[in-house]
């Protein structure tokens, strides 16, 4: 049996291994996608992680795990299915069937893109990554949909590669950091079109034209491609009924991690935070870690 099952390996799960062989804690990474470090690995520069400015996501990523690789952490392949309380341990039940047990669970499995769910746009090439999927559309025309730091920052990024970039928002403000709104205003061939939403995405293997609902007034707009960048979504599914969820279905746990259900600590952006980070997905690792030390004391 492990002290603690961390679930999840991106920045809160990673920072959660370091600190956990630092407290010389019997502790195991669940990681659904192999050797995957989360979201993080797609964001093509972060430039607000102390100590390295414009590192890009997948170098600061791979940084996190080859830290917690080069400490001897253990790291388990498989998509957790279950979580349950037996008397006084955890069992993790994954979808091919197997189980592991530990006295803690921490749970940092993050959280999913939010689709756009509307007529087309389960297409495969409505895309949900900018880094990913950008240089198929080497001068040709795009529209990024959505107004914050993802939706900008994609903007930016794909101004380079496109000929066009339109920046579709459903309302007139946007949400991402001024720096960068400055940043994406000043670049000429992204143009903003606001008070919009689209409604459906029309083509056949591909986009080919998107349906806009400007103000109320329907029109269409050529694009060859489409990337949508909408927010997330906490991957908290197996968690209902086993601790408190938000309305939203984030993790309800302060700065230490803990739920209401004993033993069970949160980290990253599943949780109930204000801000949602690089940085605070780490300091929540770190955080997370004390918790179960104090709980694992505690026995
Ligand atoms: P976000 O801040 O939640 O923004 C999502 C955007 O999508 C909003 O503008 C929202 O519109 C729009 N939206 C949501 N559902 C929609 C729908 N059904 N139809 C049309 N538009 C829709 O998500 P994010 O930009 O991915 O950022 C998430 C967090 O990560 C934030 O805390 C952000 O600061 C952080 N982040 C940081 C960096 C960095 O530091 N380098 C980079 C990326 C993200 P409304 O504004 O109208 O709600």
């Amino acid at each position: 049996m492990y002290d603690i099952i961390i679930i999840g390996s991106g920045p809160a799960g990673l920072t959660a291994a370091i600190y956990a062989k630092r407290a010389m804690l019997n502790a195991v990474v669940v990681e659904k996608d192999y050797m995957g470090t989360g979201q993080i690995s797609v964001s093509e520069r972060v430039e607000n992680y102390p100590g390295l400015y414009g590192v890009s996501g997948y170098d600061l990523g791979e940084g996190f795990r080859e830290h917690a690789l080069a400490l001897g952490t253990e790291f388990y392949d498989g998509e957790a299915k279950a979580i349950a309380k037996e008397s006084d341990y955890w069992a993790v039940t994954f979808s091919d069937g197997r189980v592991l047990e530990a006295k803690a669970i921490i749970y940092a499995a993050g959280t999913s893109y939010r689709r756009l769910g509307v007529e087309g746009s389960e297409k495969q090439c409505v895309s949900y990554c900018a880094v990913c999927d950008g240089a198929f559309y080497q001068n040709k025309i795009v529209a990024v949909i959505g107004g914050g730091d993802t939706a900008l920052g994609d903007a930016a990024y794909l101004s380079k590669i496109a000929k066009k970039v339109y920046l579709i928002h459903r309302r007139d403000e946007f949400r991402a950091n001024k720096s960068l709104q400055a940043q994406v205003n000043a670049v000429e061939n992204i143009e903003f079109i606001l008070n919009t939403t689209v409604t459906k995405v029309n083509g056949g293997d591909k986009a080919e034209e998107l349906v806009l609902n400007r103000n109320g007034s329907i029109d269409t707009l050529k694009i060859d491609g489409v990337f949508c960048a909408l927010g997330s979504l906490p991957n908290t599914e197996l968690l209902k009924g086993v601790c408190s969820l938000d309305s939203f279905g984030y993790i309800i746990a302060g700065e230490d991690g803990a739920t209401d259900a004993k033993g069970l600590f949160a980290a990253g952006d599943v949780r109930t935070t204000p801000l949602r980070q690089v940085i605070t997905a780490a300091a929540d690792g770190a955080n997370a870690v004390t918790s179960a030390e104090n709980y694992l004391r505690s026995l």
